[in-house]
């Protein structure tokens, strides 16, 4: 299949050969199609699977089909979990739209609003956003979303992960209701089904890999060590492998920190990047990283996701995550089109209920290795690591947040029962 046969219009299929793309990604022939068509989608994909461009495109060509109002409302939302997916997907949008005439914007929090809103002022076609600065954007009267045809919910799991189903929910009741949804997640809870249910009207359901399930690309491994022996391991997997593109995922943002640190002084250029880093040192780290200044990044669950890597060739878990379906967004950052990635674990005894967890969701056992010098404890406890008391209390900057109205809203969200397990360390993201 070609991308010409999808029906897409010139100026897209030019900015397509310019991005270097020959063939529709499965997603991509999948929701294309349905999109055109003007159908309500529910898609299953995961970041890497070409899904921004699954959505975009056919968005893109819709707006430029039909004729453009005369004040330039808003006609097309694109709302995000993160800052970072946000301003990736956005540049995404600039991308493909580099030959229509069809203008675009994104806003999120953590970073003046002036700029943003002197840029809606003059008219913008398609805007990205995080659900935190449009709400405030809109409470100030400074955008309208009236006039939206299109509205694209992406990644709905980690937004319901982050506690924005209230703010979802104003977002929806502030646009008209005769519009076309569609609604991206790489996992579907039952929450996650009852918000599609909810935002849309007899979706087509399209699937990129098949729902909860690891990409087969990708070769996973788990290593046994003893907890206090895991920083050497990794810093020996890394320098013997001469690995030089590392993803690596800790539980705590302190935790972070403290490993990006060790390996500096062992010699590997490495960087954190989690919640409580500014916007401006997320932005540089995730540079140097795609740069290849860089060799390591390491990050916490939700500072990495949207994150838009290429290739990478190698993940590792530094610690597994306490909620099995973190993991398989975690691995899902390698063996990207079609290149082999390797993800592998650092499992210490305290972390076994989490690997048999994993294991469950994806259905398979993974394969276990013990090196020598890093072997694990005998006698060590099995018992899970203990989760911090009472609910977390997620960092405001995530979501592009920065009023607290809004974080009072995710507040309330939390008392909601029906939601995935929460995680519940304070030092976390
Ligand atoms: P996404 O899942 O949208 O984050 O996309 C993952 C990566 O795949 C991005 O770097 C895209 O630029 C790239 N990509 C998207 N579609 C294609 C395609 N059809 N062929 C090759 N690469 C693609």
């Amino acid at each position: 299949m070609s991308f010409e046969s999808l029906g897409l219009s010139k100026a897209l299929l030019k900015a397509i050969s310019k991005k270097g793309y020959t063939t529709p990604s499965p997603i991509q022939q999948k929701a294309i199609p349905p999109v055109l068509e003007g159908h309500d989608v529910l898609a299953s994909a995961q970041t890497g699977t070409g899904k921004t461009a699954g959505f975009t495109l056919p968005l893109l060509h819709t707006l430029s089909e039909n004729p453009k109002q005369k004040f330039r409302p808003i006609r097309a939302l694109i709302l995000t979990p993160t800052r970072e997916l946000a301003a990736q997907v956005y540049a995404n949008v600039r991308e493909y739209s580099e030959f229509l005439n069809l203008r675009s914007a994104v806003i999120f929090g953590g970073v003046n609003q002036k700029p943003q809103t002197a840029t809606i002022r003059q008219g913008v076609d398609v805007l990205v956003a995080t659900p935190g600065r449009l709400l405030d954007l809109q409470s100030q009267g400074l955008l309208s979303l009236k006039r939206i045809e299109i509205f694209v919910l992406d990644e709905a799991d980690r937004m319901l992960d982050m506690g924005f189903l209230r703010d979802i929910q104003k977002v929806i009741d502030s646009m008209p209701e005769k519009r076309q949804n569609l609604m991206f997640s790489a996992t579907f809870s039952k929450d996650i089904k009852k918000l599609a249910h909810g935002i849309l009207n007899h979706p087509v359901q399209v699937e990129a890999t098949p729902e909860n399930t690891t990409v087969e690309a990708i070769s996973q491994k788990v290593y046994r060590v003893a907890k206090g022996l895991k920083t050497g391991l990794i810093i020996k997997l890394i320098s013997e492998g001469n690995w030089h593109q590392v993803l690596v995922f800790t539980r705590t943002k302190h935790g972070a920190n403290r490993l990006s640190e060790k390996m500096v002084k062992s010699g590997i250029t490495a960087a954190a990047i989690h919640g409580n880093k500014s916007q401006g040192a997320r932005t540089k780290a995730l540079a140097g990283f795609k740069s290849g200044k860089v060799r390591v990044l390491v990050a916490t669950d939700i500072a990495a996701r949207g994150l838009d890597i290429p290739l990478l060739p190698h993940v590792i878990n530094f610690e597994l995550p306490n909620v099995s379906e973190d993991y398989v967004h975690r691995i899902g950052r390698t063996g990207r089109a079609g290149a082999k990635g390797e993800a592998l674990s650092l499992v210490s005894a305290d972390e076994t209920s989490f690997l048999r967890g994993i294991e469950k969701l994806i259905d398979m056992k993974l394969p276990i290795e013990i090196i020598e010098g890093f072997e694990p404890d005998p006698n060590a406890s099995t018992a899970p690591i203990k989760q911090g008391q009472g609910r977390q209390r997620r960092n405001s900057s995530q979501g592009g947040h920065s009023h607290s109205k809004n974080n009072s809203n995710r507040n309330n969200n939390r008392g909601n029962k029906s939601r995935r397990p929460r995680r519940g360390n304070d030092h976390r993201n």
